[in-house]
């Protein structure tokens, strides 16, 4: 057991603190990757990615108030709020009325800048268990309208889903979020270059408004914006506007989609994005190293993936490079095929085109990092981050 008063005496307080969701990452993502990695490089084992080097590390049980196999608004409202709820509800109680307070709120208030980010849509679950509450995840006009209620400095991500309602008929969320205090930027450059008069903001990184997400790794073409774009910016604005620290939220998406499409060569793309993310932030915690806090973990297991020896010699993971695009941009008819030949010939397999119940890693550095070991649940990690600020939760 970690002493929380020694802890106070003896830990430096985490002043930023950056925590990071891979949604959809298990331990077996996190392993493919790391072996795809080594037999790149012609070896049989396993590359460290930024974040799995990290010195703590723990597991941590994900299961709702409704289901021991979560989804990413229940699990992201155990992590944001502390509190556990049912499926598809995000931030609220399970009685349906009670309005449960996210961990961003609570740091907000103890003066610290707030950034929220994803490479999904910035009112897509994730992102929104940070700063909404509604009985259900899929009320994105609503959450949308939450957004910039929330006062927080940053938003980054896609584009806004439903910017005009189910109907296409109401007033454009992003109007209405440019209306209300928020300059609204699109793309790497208009971020990078704001004015240092603007306080709050949201960042769009989507190449068009046809889809509200940022494109597919293995998809990705020279130019397209990635997650670590999105963290870097919002590492640059929130730190040229703090004086008391900033909270990072920032979501891996894509890695859920690939798994649930049983795509092994999208997965690991995308878990490769999220490293590079990571390795942002460690850049960061290198020049703050006793104020920064980086915490790294997932809202569940997505496919049930494991890795498997089908037959003799060693497995061919870097065959995943014959893939070249998601299993949905492949020729419509052989994408399938095309895709699950790709995942034999890897020795990946797919237990379920949905999430499962396993516990999740996690891996933390930094000022307070040592709280998060060993095996704890989800609802653990926004008390442990007010810990580590130095905070009652
Ligand atoms: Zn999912």
């Amino acid at each position: 057991m970690v002493c929380s008063a020694c802890f106070a005496q003896n830990s430096k307080k985490a002043k930023y603190i950056f925590l990071f969701v891979g949604d959809g990452m298990g331990i077996a993502h996190v392993t493919l990757t790391e072996a795809y990695l080594a037999d790149r490089s012609g070896n049989i084992g396993s590359e460290y990615l930024s974040f799995s080097k990290f010195p703590y590390t723990g597991f941590v049980t994900t299961y709702s108030a409704s289901s021991f196999t979560t989804c990413s608004s229940a699990s992201g409202t155990a992590f944001s709020t502390g509190y556990k709820t049912k499926n598809h509800m995000l931030g609220m109680a399970p009685d349906s009325i009670t309005k449960l307070k996210s961990v961003s709120y609570r740091l907000k208030e103890k003066g610290f800048k707030i950034g929220i980010s994803s490479n999904v849509a910035v009112n897509h679950a994730t992102p929104a268990a940070f700063y909404a509450n509604n009985i259900s995840r899929t009320a994105y006009y609503e959450i949308g309208l939450q957004l910039w209620q929330s006062g927080f400095d940053f938003f980054g991500g896609g584009s806004f889903m439903q910017d005009k309602g189910k109907t296409k008929d109401l007033q454009s969320l992003e109007e209405i979020t440019g209306n209300n205090g928020y300059a609204v930027t699109r793309g790497v450059k208009e971020i990078n270059e704001i004015s240092a008069n603007v306080s709050k903001v949201v960042a769009f990184f989507n190449e068009n408004d046809d889809i509200q997400n940022l494109s597919y790794s293995i998809n990705r073409k020279q130019g397209e914006a990635k997650l670590s774009d999105i963290v870097e910016a919002e590492i640059k604005f929130l730190k040229a506007r703090e004086d008391k620290g900033f909270f990072i939220m920032a979501e891996g998406g894509i890695i859920d989609w690939c798994a649930h499409d049983n795509d092994a060569a999208g997965t690991v793309r995308e878990v490769i994005d999220l490293s590079e993310a990571v390795q942002v932030a460690v850049d960061f915690y290198n020049k703050y190293p006793d104020e920064t806090l980086i915490i790294v973990t997932a809202d569940h297991e997505t496919g049930g993936i494991t890795l498997a020896r089908t037959g003799g010699g060693k497995q061919g993971f870097a065959s995943l490079d014959g893939q070249t695009g998601s299993v949905g941009v492949l020729d419509k008819e052989n994408g399938r095929a095309i895709c699950d030949s790709i995942n034999t010939a890897a020795g990946v397999g797919f237990s379920t085109k949905g999430h499962t119940g396993i516990v999740v890693p996690l891996y933390a550095t930094g000022a307070g990092a040592e709280l998060f070991t060993g095996k704890f649940d989800n609802t653990e990690i926004p008390r442990k981050i007010m810990q580590a600020a130095g905070f009652e939760f």
